[in-house]
């Protein structure tokens, strides 16, 4: 089929069908949009997969589906789509997606069980002390400590992008001048995605299908390397350099590319269940090229889910013993670690996946299951 087929057509169908998408966030309070909420039980004002959730049927339950065209142009349009908060009166706290981090009732499922104000406008969440904005967060009951540990990082996330005086709530296209949406950019994108098979954040992909709400945070402060590691804490001055050893060698100072790929403690996790797998490979050591490299390196099908899966759950992993060392004062113990991991890597699967294929036992044997196949 030559070059003008069939494929171009319905390339271009769809992405003017994601218009709707743009045209979902940008405007409020229409008549279309309150029945569009209303017909499928839409939490949230702006489009993104969470506030989609619901929709089963109907031409809008497209745009959500997993067929590797849409994934592609929604990736594309949700990459470059940025809220900007202004007033905040059309922006739900919770539901929306107006931090860069995510949705926030997905990265704290267990705060938003307890929050009572669930579907509030974030304006409706805090006050103006003269020019500044303070938060106001209420509960249903007082909080445990780990609750207040959870709420410490919430408040870290939303700090640098509370509500803005005398500006109205917009919707704009990352690195343009024009508020609308961009047509062209997601054609020329979408055309140089055709050529390889990986659309670009893959990785966002990836963490919103196979990583447990709990573990997004972490996840997604790795990729971005700011982990919260001895290295920045020196610069800011907070602790001395001689405390910044990694808790795993004592050897060396603790980075995220350190703690997570480096250290000799992570890079032979890493090994292990490669070993695990029946595969071997030299790693990089920052993540977008280590993450970019693993997902390659198993092609069968079947298996690609985990183990996008089990990238996420080591990293999660290592960050997590590493707090449990520094805090706890647990001891270093790979073997140990591997072994839990492998567990771990089960116990996701069957929550995320909730297939019986992968359960914690099966997982665990995983020399011999995945070598058969
Ligand atoms: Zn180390």
């Amino acid at each position: 089929m030559g070059g003008l087929g069939v494929g171009n057509i319905l390339h271009k169908n769809l992405i003017l069908l994601f218009k709707w998408w743009w045209r979902f966030s940008e405007s409020d309070n229409t008549l279309w949009k309150r029945i569009i909420k209303s017909v499928h039980d839409i939490k949230g004002d702006k489009a993104s997969m969470d506030t989609f959730r619901n929709i089963k049927t109907g031409t809008w339950s497209s745009l959500t589906c997993n067929e590797p065209d849409i994934v592609k142009v929604r990736s594309i349009l949700e990459d470059g789509m940025v809220l900007r908060v202004g007033d905040c009166s059309s922006i739900q706290f919770w539901h929306d997606r107006w931090c860069e981090a995510g949705v926030l009732k997905s990265i704290f499922p267990r705060l938003f069980a307890i929050s009572l104000q669930k579907n509030s406008e974030i304006s409706h969440m805090g006050e103006w002390a003269g020019s500044t904005w303070c938060w106001k967060l209420d509960w249903r009951r007082p909080l445990y400590d780990w609750e207040s540990e959870e709420v410490r990082v919430l408040h870290q996330i939303i700090a640098q992008n509370g509500p803005k005086r005398y500006r109205e709530d917009g919707l704009l296209w990352k690195n343009a001048e024009v508020a609308a949406y961009p047509t062209k950019y997601i054609k020329d994108k979408f055309n140089e995605s055709l050529g390889s098979s990986l659309p670009k954040n893959i990785l966002s992909i990836v963490w919103q299908k196979f990583i447990p709400p709990r573990a997004k945070l972490t996840l997604w402060l790795a990729n971005k390397e700011k982990l919260k590691t001895a290295d920045y804490l020196v610069e800011k001055g907070i602790i001395a350099p001689q405390n910044a050893w990694c808790p795993f060698c004592r050897s060396e100072l603790e980075s995220n590319s350190h703690i997570l790929f480096t250290c000799r403690f992570a890079w032979r996790s890493w090994m292990e269940i490669l070993k695990w797998w029946g595969l071997s490979a030299s790693l990089h050591s920052k993540f977008p090229d280590f993450s970019t490299q693993w997902l390659g390196l198993v092609n069968v099908r079947e298996h690609k889910d985990i183990w996008a899966l089990t990238l996420g759950c080591v990293i999660w992993s290592l960050w997590y013993e590493r707090n449990k060392i520094k805090f706890e004062s647990k001891t270093p113990n790979l073997q140990n670690f591997v072994t839990s991991l492998k567990i771990r890597i089960g116990i996701w699967a069957k929550e995320i996946m909730g297939s019986s294929t992968y359960t914690p036992n099966v997982i665990y044997n995983a020399d011999t299951f995945i070598l058969q196949t």
